[in-house]
């Protein structure tokens, strides 16, 4: 367990930025002009790298039209696997084995309508209690298309107090009525870090076929998916990959797996050599770009090659270091300034840095007012119900000052009774 102690000057905080190996890339982002951006955990930041790459995917189109499907640079035409052969090294893969494709809650469609064979006694999806939303809509409805119930065939791993998942009991609910196990890598709200490995050890004795949604890991935690065996994976590339809003999303595929029929077919996931030969039998590629449906969005995958040169460069292991410490020190600086009385703030992730994503939550009974007292003055946080604060203090662009400043804001904020001026009611996203 990595244990390391801040003194609370801001002094301390500054020392810590002139050290700091990643400090350079900071002048690569956009940072939103007078504001302090701690909300890389819903949609990371426009890098001049991934601007770059936009301008030349339009110049592409503007001078060559059709032909950038071949002349672009990577060709279009190859752009999903590129893409997915760049981002391998963030996810422990082979290049072949990822590719970015479609959208997040499309990718988990696709890959559950591949693996999820409900037969005999074996017919349940299990997933958690905790999950994003979307991810549930997307189980149930995989369930609700084999004819099943969900409410008896989608099995959810109950949480321990609305933060926490225990590896034990998600490895206790592995029963042999379970086809499928679909997990978040880090939880959306607490920021918690499942066990990856054991999860696939056990998953695998079992006979479970098993697929992480890596949305709140990827380019904040490092991976070593084809070590720990896993079978798939999906994740967005907007949050921690800072690729832009909607930015194409990325799936993963175990080699072993590259034999399966695409549950959800398209003349994307084709042998490329034969794709254009118009056959009306499909010949899928062996690869994970088989999982791969329509067209590759080019302008929406541009970014992405922008901002992978950045984690390239920065080295994925330097930026979960930095990301360590800096969840630390803003733990550390919440435990010390703002926990008990007349405070009231409470650290709702774990305290060991290897149990956790790139995030901290910070809880308090007013965290929605609290959090727009933050947007005025500013910081940008976001808000989860009921109560968490998400502060995301990204590795490759803010500062341990800025840190040190939140935390001091809070206190403000929280002294001055500053929140009750807000009211509950605000945007419908935040
Ligand atoms: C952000 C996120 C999504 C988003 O899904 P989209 O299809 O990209 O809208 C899904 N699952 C998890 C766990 C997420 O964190």
């Amino acid at each position: 367990m990595i244990q390391i102690s801040f003194d609370r000057s801001l002094a301390c905080a500054r020392e810590m930025d002139l050290v700091d190996d990643l400090a350079r890339f900071r002048s690569r982002f956009y940072i939103p002009k007078g504001k302090i951006y701690m909300d890389g955990n819903s949609l990371g930041l426009l890098s001049r790298d991934a601007e770059k790459e936009v301008e030349r995917a339009m110049r592409e189109w503007k001078e060559y039209a059709i032909g950038g499907w071949t002349q672009g640079d990577p060709p279009w035409f190859y752009l999903g696997e590129e893409l997915g052969r760049r981002m391998a090294p963030l996810l422990g893969a082979e290049p072949d084995e990822v590719v970015a494709a479609g959208s997040t809650t499309v990718n988990l469609h696709a890959l559950v309508s591949s693996f999820y064979r409900p037969r005999e006694k074996r017919t349940c999806i299990l997933a958690d209690e905790l999950n994003f939303p979307s991810d549930i809509y997307a189980l149930r409805s995989q369930v609700r298309l084999r004819g099943l119930d969900p409410d008896q065939h989608l099995i959810l791993v109950p949480d321990r107090d609305g933060r926490f998942l225990c590896e034990e009991e998600i490895i206790s609910h592995m029963t042999d009525e379970v086809a499928v196990c679909v997990l978040p890598s880090v939880l959306y709200r607490s920021g918690q870090l499942l066990d990856m490995e054991k999860i696939a050890a056990a998953a695998r004795d079992r006979g479970i076929l098993l697929g992480f949604d890596l949305s709140h890991s990827v380019g904040a935690v490092p991976h070593l998916l084809d070590e720990w065996d896993v079978d798939f994976a999906f994740w967005c590339t907007y949050k921690y990959l800072n690729s832009g809003p909607g930015g194409i999303a990325g799936l993963y595929v175990n080699r072993k797996h590259f034999d399966r029929e695409p549950g959800l077919a398209g003349w994307w996931g084709s042998d490329k050599r034969e794709q254009f030969d118009m056959h009306l039998q499909f010949c899928s590629a062996r690869s994970a770009g088989a999982w791969q449906i329509g067209t590759v969005s080019v302008l929406s995958a541009a970014p992405l090659l922008g901002s992978l040169r950045l984690f390239a460069e920065a080295g994925m292991d330097q930026v979960r270091a930095k990301s360590q410490r800096m969840t630390s020190y803003l733990i550390q600086l919440v435990d010390d300034q703002l926990s008990g009385e007349p405070h009231g703030c409470q650290v709702g992730t774990p305290r060991e840095a290897e149990r956790r994503g790139g995030h901290v939550a910070v809880e308090h009974p007013d965290a929605r007012r609290i959090a727009r007292a933050l947007r005025a003055r500013g910081v940008v946080p976001d808000f989860r119900p009921p109560d968490v604060i998400r502060l995301a203090p990204a590795a490759l662009y803010n500062s341990f000052s800025e840190v040190h400043s939140v935390v001091r804001q809070i206190r403000e904020i929280l002294d001055a009774r500053e929140y009750e001026r807000f009211g509950p009611d605000g945007p419908p996203v935040s």
